[in-house]
């Protein structure tokens, strides 16, 4: 179990400089989804924390408050929750404090988005269809329960996640698939597609980003988990080769032969 500690925090909703969002929300610093490719641990040396990325999680205990009751500087902005965190992470069921941002959102007609891992995210389907304008998006990147185990050990299972999805659909709210990351060699995209395209109005596709700092730990995975694989992921991500961009032609390929709707947003630097 992470070190839980409860933290005030001096404002919620910050602008954002990711691709249609407006602003995102974070209600938690930390995540114990423990998913051992995390984009977000960067956010740890903005902490005190001498724990490891997932082993702590700070509750931002006054976060509803600091949404305004009146506003209308938010009213049709995209608002993400979130982007550095899962604001449906286990921890969630015990605080709601995403929950309480929900109420205290709906009034200000934002544009909502969720982007989560977790089945928890159906809790709040009441407040969820009280937005006008709202999508919420689940992210898979293996259908295999004992890869997904390994990959992202406190998450939902694959199966709750595809039940999530229709659930939401069947209150007619819009979804979608982020499907990723794309892991090499691992993660079967076609597949996820043809089992979930019936409870998905679109799909958006990230292949992994072992970029940096975000490259021991996948390091680190493989040799664990996968060890046959290195020697295929140094190639794919240490030589000059076009294995995303590939990739990328062939997803735009199939996804228009099977129509359906798409997005894909792959880094390709080193
Ligand atoms: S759910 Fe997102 S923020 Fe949480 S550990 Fe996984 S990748 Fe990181």
């Amino acid at each position: 179990m992470p070190k839980i500690s409860e933290i005030k925090a001096s404002s919620i909703i910050t602008k954002s400089n990711l691709p249609k969002t407006d602003y995102v929300i974070n209600p938690y610093v930390g995540c114990m989804h423990h998913c051992f490719y995390c984009y977000a641990r960067f956010m740890k040396r903005f902490t005190e924390h001498e724990e490891g990325w997932g082993e702590f999680v700070d509750v931002k205990i006054n976060a509803s408050e600091l949404v305004p009751k009146k506003s209308e500087k938010y009213k049709g902005k995209t608002i993400l929750l979130s982007s550095v965190t899962d604001a449906y992470q286990p921890i969630e069921r015990k605080y709601e404090i995403t929950r309480k941002i929900l109420e205290k959102l709906i009034p200000l007609e934002t544009d909502l988005e969720i982007l989560t891992k977790s089945d928890l995210v159906l809790r709040d389907i009441d407040l969820i269809k009280k937005f006008k304008s709202c999508r919420v998006g689940i992210t898979i990147a293996t259908l295999d329960e004992d890869l997904r185990r390994k990959i992202e050990p406190f998450a939902s299972p694959v199966q709750n996640r595809i039940r999530a999805l229709e659930k939401l659909k069947e209150n007619e709210i819009e979804t979608y698939v982020f499907l990723g990351p794309i892991l090499p060699c691992l993660t079967d995209w076609k597949k996820i597609i043809l089992s979930t395209r019936h409870a998905t109005d679109y799909y958006m596709f990230e292949n992994l980003n072992a970029s940096r700092s975000l490259w021991l730990p996948i390091k680190i995975w493989l040799k664990d988990h996968r060890p046959n694989l290195l020697k295929e992921y140094e190639k794919i991500y240490f030589t000059p080769n076009d294995y995303w961009k590939n990739t990328e032609k062939e997803i735009a390929d199939f996804c228009k032969t099977e129509r359906v709707k798409y997005e894909i947003f792959f880094h390709h630097g080193k």
